[in-house]
């Protein structure tokens, strides 16, 4: 049973019908799903909730589609980690990670939105499903279109890492790089979907892609045992992830699933491409858009579509907003690495440098519950760090050369053995 009842306009209230629409037509507000919550709230408890498979669809009440999801049945439930250690470097008490690198099929955070658009645009009857996109996205876009056996057209930037395009380009999507910048390739897709008739999961998808990075705030309410982080750092790209992750609490509140204060959401974005958390710093309104210069590509859009909700949700619930430079984000995804053995991207480590920036700065309390969500995956992205790792220790195959070797090392260099103090 569906609970969807069409779109309407964030900023006017304008109600459309359900179809491929994304501005609203008065006053170019950005459209967004409604739902009939008093019906979901006589439905959806927390043991249906929780006897259901381990997939985004868990809540699919609170999602914009009218009849059976068509993708991610693999997708969601992503871990929720206790990251002890991690927090002990750092000086915070619990600190958990929600990590999207592991989200099926594509290893990001956008294999949530994209369920739910691909879903919808098979039930729009669409045959071709494109992007634009930083890399992740074309890789989420082109994975469903495959299953789904839809046409695929993917739109990126001709600087990506080439750990992306190859994931892109292995599904036979036609995959076209534009020479000039995320935000250049976003407004020619702008231009050509509708003109086209197909189906842009962020574009004229974007209300239903939108709704599905909601079940990151669901998932982690359930994981923490239906209640709320004190604290949410999220990275900030086109701003879709962060206002969706307040929506997705406030929805739990409304349908009476959690009775809980609302977490502080702060924003975390490269020095490079930072129009947010600049926007946060001056008081504005609206980012102003700037020029990306930075390594974390799969967030570096200057003129986020979505910027407007990001600083809204940001403001409303108390949050802050920190950037950090190229250095202080490969020495996050080390220390990630280090600490939790997890390889994140360039967007995860600037979420985590983000955070001890927060830390610093006395925005997040040691004792405060933390969850940084983990968005992207560093096998992707290896080249990001390449100089800035150890290489491997070169010997012939005698037992003789390992042995001095080991001799040879320096006593610093013995490892104590580690302290297990838990429980
Ligand atoms: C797309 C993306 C984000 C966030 O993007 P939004 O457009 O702000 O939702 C964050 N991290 C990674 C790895 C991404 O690919
Ligand atoms: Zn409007």
């Amino acid at each position: 049973m569906s609970f969807f009842s069409g779109l309407r306009c964030h900023l006017c209230g304008t109600a459309f019908p359900g179809e491929a629409l994304f501005v609203c037509d008065q006053c170019l507000g950005p459209l967004e799903a409604t739902y009939d919550y008093e019906g979901v709230k006589g439905v959806l408890t927390r043991e249906m909730v929780e006897s259901r498979p381990e997939n985004l669809w868990r809540y699919r009440e609170l999602l914009p589609i009218e009849g059976t999801p068509r993708a991610g049945l693999n997708s969601g439930f992503t871990p929720l980690i206790k990251a002890d250690r991690l927090a002990r470097e750092v000086g915070l008490s619990q600190l958990y990670l929600k990590d999207d690198s592991v989200n099926h099929p594509t290893l990001s955070y956008k294999d949530r939105v994209v369920s739910v658009a691909a879903t919808r645009a098979v039930e729009l009857g669409f045959a071709v499903f494109g992007c634009a996109s930083t890399g992740n996205l074309g890789n989420s876009v082109s994975a469903h279109a495959a299953q789904l056996g839809l046409e695929c057209y993917v739109f990126i930037p001709n600087s990506l890492e080439r750990g992306k395009v190859i994931g892109t380009t292995i599904t036979n999507a036609h995959v076209i790089a534009i020479d000039g910048s995320y935000d250049d390739v976003n407004r020619l897709c702008t231009q050509m979907a509708d003109r086209n008739g197909w189906a842009f999961a962020n574009i004229n998808l974007r209300s239903y892609y939108a709704e599905g990075a909601k079940t990151m705030a669901f998932e982690v309410a359930e994981q923490l045992g239906w209640t709320f982080p004190k604290h949410f750092v999220s990275p900030v790209a086109g701003g879709t992830l962060l206002p969706r992750i307040g929506r997705g609490f406030r929805e739990l509140r409304k349908i009476g699933l959690v009775d809980a204060e609302m977490p502080k959401i702060h924003a975390a974005q490269a020095a490079g491409c930072a129009p947010v958390v600049h926007a946060l710093k001056e008081g504005l309104d609206y980012p102003e858009p700037v020029k990306p210069e930075t390594i974390a590509k799969s967030i570096a859009i200057g003129n986020p579509a979505d910027g407007f909700q990001v600083l809204e949700t940001v403001r409303e619930t108390g949050g802050s907003g920190a950037m950090v430079n190229d250095e202080q984000i490969v020495d996050a995804i080390k220390l990630l690495a280090r600490t939790e053995g997890i390889f994140t991207e360039p967007a995860g480590g600037t979420t985590l440098a983000a955070t001890l920036v927060l830390v610093k700065e006395g925005v997040i309390d040691p004792d405060d519950s933390v969850v940084l969500a983990i968005t992207g995956n560093g096998y992707k992205t290896s080249d990001a760090v390449s100089d800035w790792v150890t290489t491997p220790v070169q010997l012939g195959r005698s037992l003789k050369e390992f042995e001095a070797y080991l001799g040879s090392r320096p006593m610093e260099a013995t490892r104590k053995p580690p302290t297990h103090d838990k429980g």
